[in-house]
């Protein structure tokens, strides 16, 4: 394909990747107001029903601010040329190509950064805040800031090497050779994500002795799963939202409770809770989903393969001759459908895996804990209730509350 072709396929995909997701958010923000479904009455009512609408109408309002300004500047740059023009000026200080490469990607991502900043404020301090979720102060706001800002140097500058290095001195060679490093990175921070990575943002302790922590290991030796680690995050520092997960494999495995959802549930929804978590577990959802992870980054750096050492590309994009860099950012544009579809995918199957582990907490311990479970919080957390089944399909990776609610209950 030619240059100028090239930049024409670039300014479609970019248009594509823009109005898809703001055509499902209009499909679900104008649905008909309903009435609250009996099976909820005793958690929601009218009030509670205009207030989730209204949080959802805030979020797209504010979503397609963010999405228009992203969609504009990039494309600016395209038609202007601009990404070539910046990659031009860097490669004037004369480092190696490696170098000029990873100089280009840190200002890419130092500039996107600080570009984002406000908007992140506006969505803590201002919507969040609106509806009563945020915990957050400006202390923490930042200093997570300054942390995820050190990790990102430390984790992704030191892959972002690696990945650069190989690219420039493997040709061709450099997808499957960066495939390993990054399934074996992916193993590891699976492995080590309660242990090393957060620490760095959340305070874990052990659940304390007494009657929760009693019912929750005789379930768990009941369906003979020996957890040795329930931990107890203090996720009430930013979000009154709550949560629970599991992470890790064999005898690393840990399950983490954040305070909120142990504050806001009497035990025997949080075993509930738990039995769903190790019903993922049981069924091997984990794996499937690292297998499916490991597949999709593998067929990522193939097909970044076939566009990194085009010339076309690092011209379509405003450059003067084959440039590295110029082509990543080519070609992660050029893969949004393709990620879109591969999302619809991945959706799917968690769908279908949260189904799956809500049947497995139902025939081991019982559905109606769970069904009050989930109902606390998704009227907590504001979630919509009416859903447009499109919306549904692209976007959700967890069954919408009104269906786990059918299934559960009969
Ligand atoms: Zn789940």
């Amino acid at each position: 394909m030619g240059s100028e072709s090239l930049t024409y396929l670039l300014i479609g995909v970019l248009i594509f990747g823009f109005l898809v997701p703001k055509i499902l958010e209009y499909l679900q923000v104008s649905m008909p107001l309903q009435q609250v479904p009996p099976i909820l009455a005793e958690y929601l009512n009218e009030a509670k029903l205009l207030e989730s609408k209204a949080y959802q109408k805030d979020n797209f309002k504010f979503k397609g601010i963010t999405s228009s300004f992203t969609f504009l500047l990039t494309l600016i740059f395209i038609t202007q040329g601009w990404f070539g023009e910046i990659d031009i000026w860097i490669g004037g200080f004369g480092f190696s190509p490696l170098v000029s490469s990873l100089l280009f990607f840190g200002l890419v991502f130092v500039v996107s950064d600080i570009l984002s900043l406000p908007f992140d404020y506006y969505s803590t301090f201002v919507i969040e805040e609106k509806y009563g979720f945020n915990k957050t102060t400006l202390r923490t706001f930042f200093s997570d800031k300054l942390k995820a800002y050190l990790l990102s140097l430390l984790v992704g500058g030191g892959l972002l090497l690696v990945f650069l290095w190989l690219i420039h001195s493997m040709g061709p060679n450099f997808w499957w050779q960066f495939w390993m490093v990054a399934v074996l990175f992916m193993v590891v921070v699976n492995v080590g994500y309660t242990a090393w990575i957060l620490p760095f943002f959340n305070t874990l302790t052990p659940l304390a002795e007494g009657e929760v922590r009693d019912k929750l290991l005789q379930y768990a030796a009941k369906v003979n799963f020996p957890v040795k680690h329930i931990f107890v995050m203090d996720g009430s520092r930013r979000s009154a939202k709550a949560n629970a997960f599991f992470s890790g494999f064999g005898k690393q495995k840990k399950v983490v409770l954040y305070d909120t959802l142990l504050e806001q549930h009497p035990p025997e929804e949080l075993v509930a809770v738990l039995a769903h978590e190790i019903g993922h577990y049981k069924k091997k959802h984990l794996k499937w989903g690292m297998l499916v992870s490991v597949l999709e980054v593998g067929l990522l750096l193939f097909l970044l393969g076939q566009v990194v050492f085009s010339e076309n590309m690092s011209l379509a994009l405003g450059g003067t001759s084959l440039s590295i860099p110029l082509n990543i950012i080519g070609f992660t544009m050029l893969f949004v459908p393709l990620s879109m579809v591969l999302g619809i995918g991945m959706n799917w199957m968690s769908r279908m895996h949260e189904f799956e582990a809500d049947h497995y907490a139902k025939e081991t311990f019982g559905g109606k804990p769970l069904a009050e479970a989930l109902k606390t919080i998704s009227v907590k957390s504001l979630s919509a209730i009416h859903l447009h089944p499109w919306y549904v399909f692209v976007n959700y990776s967890h069954p919408p509350l009104l269906q786990r609610l059918e299934r559960l209950e009969n």
